[in-house]
């Protein structure tokens, strides 16, 4: 099961083309891509074989920095502070959060001890989720006996034996890869052991503009999509948005707790957005709609089809069994290498979508 899938996976369970104007300079698993003068994004490796990174925005004004999204990890979010001050001197005076999604909040403690004076900032709602969520999955996490600690004993006790689960002896390759997997695992725990929690400061409930200084960025709250609240950050006059997970390309959108109904017309809405540049949740960089027409057209023709399998009367076994979504399977999601993907993201859409067309979320 690939990482993204797990990431959803997990969500479910509690409810390229990159084009590089100009430099790009690597850290640690950390990419800065210059998007137009004083603003970039920063890409990263993933933390482990089963969460990533969410990608982090940096828009540099006269009088001051904005940073979009922290991170998973603290140790990331402080490479992200140490390659954002390669391009400038100035102090980060804003942290805004796209969602509450761990993955983009939980390196906000890296941010905080940086930059003491720091504002962050958040959708009203999304204050609370972000602290509450936080707080439940680090400690759930690093608890003594977790799911997560029995998951990477497992590993540890294939890699002493030099044997898998299914007794047979370990490759070369699957040592190495099971070695760098049980490093990420340990050092995530080892983080969520430690990890102080960061309420946002600053909350708005529909639209923040914040001026940088020769700068201006709107923030607007998009509603329900991939998360209960997505902010939308946009740079109307350099025409760069960052979209947080409303658009993922990993190589499958996050679909777990979302909620496709919802999540179709912010589509619309961010269609109607002119861009030169826009920064996914996670995945490359994008120069015009197209990948954001496909994932709504992906969605519209779930819905259509989940609804019409519902009024034959069928149930919900019968209805992942049936929908057929293979038609829209190409381009990046064609290239999409292990199969049961694709098949489990479709499975997890029909929950979300039986609930939408039904009125019940
Ligand atoms: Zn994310
Ligand atoms: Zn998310």
């Amino acid at each position: 099961m690939k990482k993204n899938v797990r990431f959803m996976f997990f969500l479910l369970s509690m409810t390229i083309f990159i084009q590089v104007s100009c430099k790009a300079q690597s850290s640690n698993g950390a990419r800065l891509e210059n998007l137009d003068k004083g603003v970039y994004t920063i890409i990263h490796d993933d933390a482990t074989d089963e969460w990533p990174h969410g990608n982090t925005g940096v828009i540099v004004g006269e009088d001051a920095v904005m940073v979009i999204d922290a991170c998973y990890l603290p140790s990331m979010a402080k490479e992200d502070i140490r390659l954002i001050q390669t391009v400038t001197k100035k102090p980060v005076k804003y942290l805004a959060f796209t969602h509450w999604h761990f993955d983009h909040n939980n390196g906000a403690m890296a941010y905080k001890e940086a930059f003491p004076d720091i504002t962050i900032i958040s959708e009203s709602a999304s204050q609370k989720w972000v602290e509450l969520n936080a707080i439940w999955w680090s400690k759930m996490s690093a608890a003594n006996n977790s799911y997560r600690r029995q998951s990477l004993a497992k590993l540890e006790a294939e890699l002493t034996s030099g044997k898998d689960a299914e007794g047979v002896p370990l490759t070369p390759l699957k040592v190495a890869t099971l070695k760098k997997v049980i490093a990420q695992r340990q050092n995530e725990l080892s983080e969520l052991s430690t990890l102080k929690v960061i309420k946002p400061n600053k909350t708005f409930d529909q639209e923040l503009t914040i001026d940088l200084g020769k700068r201006k960025v709107q923030l607007v709250n998009q509603g329900k999509g991939n998360s209960p609240a997505d902010v939308t950050i946009y740079l109307p006059a350099e025409q760069i948005l960052f979209t947080g997970d409303l658009l993922v390309q990993s190589p499958l959108p996050y679909l777990s707790s979302s909620w496709p109904l919802p999540w179709v017309k912010v589509l619309e809405n961010m269609e109607k957005m002119p861009i030169k540049k826009m920064v996914l949740g996670h995945g490359p960089v994008q120069t015009d709609h197209s990948y954001t027409k496909k994932v709504r057209t992906f969605l519209e023709t779930a819905i259509s089809r989940v609804e019409a399998l519902l009024l034959e009367g069928k149930t919900p076994d019968e209805i992942k069994r049936d929908l057929d979504l293979n038609d829209l399977r190409n381009g990046v999601w064609g290239d999409e290498k292990d199969k049961s993907d694709w098949k489990l993201n479709s499975d997890i859409l029909v929950d979300r979508v039986m609930r939408g067309v039904r009125g019940q979320g």
